[in-house]
């Protein structure tokens, strides 16, 4: 499995003229800043790669712009920064550059521009493809513009990634599969699943509080986003990440999905499904379980406090299940014997 690495570079809020339902853009990244010149945000930015370049290699790192809307921010201010990133890029001291925005804020001009400043991957907040829940959740755009974006981007030859969310007002299941399906179709290469957390402050936390909103919880969050994950997996769309970085804004965040290692409960449950697969049909009462697993995946074996290795225990009636690291890092699945 490719890693991803990124420098990354948040612009909160910035650029944004909307009020998504969700969005409390401060609480998601962790930090606010007081307003700043856009020369001292450019310095910034090069003080922030030069301290990652100097314990990564660079060669695979992309400086990542995250956080707002990107290419809907002030012009000058967006040259500046992209032409920051892009004397890192010219010199090979990084491989690229990426940024997250919004899908109304994509046009054959300013993907013109992007190119030239040597960006390599654009992703798209697009949350969801539902008309309804796009309304409901006050994205300010509808769904056609979702898919008009992205085979804009892909036909210019960027990598594509799509951003979705789980658990948004008038959602479901159904609609959250259909969006990763949709994400597929579009052309991604990479995508990151957001099952969505209810900050206080914002309007999807009043909607929660007087009962137009039932948040989603960390049990159907993980369910889904491993349903999408498959999803995803089957298209060899590569996942960048499910769930907001752990922080105290999250872990203090009222209501929905705030568990602070989302991905994990995630991974962990596609792995004892996977596990589960490959025990169909087989005698496994009173016997002992080996699994043999690369060294990056045994977290995800084992389960959150050996959750997997217990139900496995308790659903199978295994006297025993010993977990082995594989002695290469290839993915090379699991290896399971069962024995006395
Ligand atoms: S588009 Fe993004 S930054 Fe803007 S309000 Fe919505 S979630 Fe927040």
């Amino acid at each position: 499995m490719t890693r991803h690495k990124n420098i990354p570079f948040f612009i909160p809020h910035s650029g944004c003229k909307n009020n998504c339902v969700f969005c409390s853009q401060t609480k998601i990244t962790g930090f606010s800043l007081p307003k700043e010149d856009i020369v001292s945000e450019a310095l910034r930015l090069k003080a922030t790669v030069d301290e990652a370049l100097e314990y990564m290699n660079g060669a695979e790192a992309q400086i990542g712009f995250f956080g707002g809307s990107f290419t809907g921010i002030e012009r000058e201010r967006m040259l500046l920064l992209l032409d920051t990133a892009y004397g890192y890029v010219k010199k090979g001291a990084v491989k690229g550059i990426r940024l997250s925005t919004r899908p109304d804020y994509i046009s054959n001009e300013i993907l013109d521009i992007l190119e030239s400043y040597g960006v390599t991957d654009i992703e798209l907040g697009l949350q969801s493809t539902d008309e309804e829940v796009l309304k409901v959740s006050g994205r300010g755009h509808g769904r056609e513009v979702c898919f008009e974006s992205a085979a804009l981007i892909v036909d210019h030859g960027f990598g594509f990634g799509g951003q979705m969310m789980i658990g948004l007002p008038c959602s479901d299941r159904e609609k959250e599969l259909r969006t990763a399906r949709d994400i597929v179709s579009m052309g991604a290469t990479s995508a990151r699943i957001y099952p969505t957390v209810v900050f206080k402050g914002t309007p999807l936390y009043d909607m929660a509080v007087d009962g137009r909103y039932t948040p989603i919880t960390n049990e159907t969050a993980a369910d889904v986003a491993a349903a999408c994950l498959r999803i995803f997996r089957e298209a060899n769309v590569e996942i960048l990440r499910i769930g907001l970085h752990a922080s105290d804004e999250l872990k203090n965040a009222p209501f929905g999905a705030n568990h602070p290692a989302m991905g994990e409960l995630v991974y962990s449950r596609i792995a004892y499904e996977d596990i589960r697969e490959q025990l169909a049909g087989k005698e496994t009462k009173g016997k002992m379980l080996k699994i043999c697993v690369p060294s990056n995946r045994v977290s995800a074996v084992v389960g959150q406090k050996g959750c997997n290795k217990q139900k496995l225990i308790e659903e199978y009636g295994f006297k025993k299940v010993k977990i082995y690291k594989s002695l290469t890092q290839e993915d090379v699945g699991l290896s399971i014997e069962a024995e006395d």
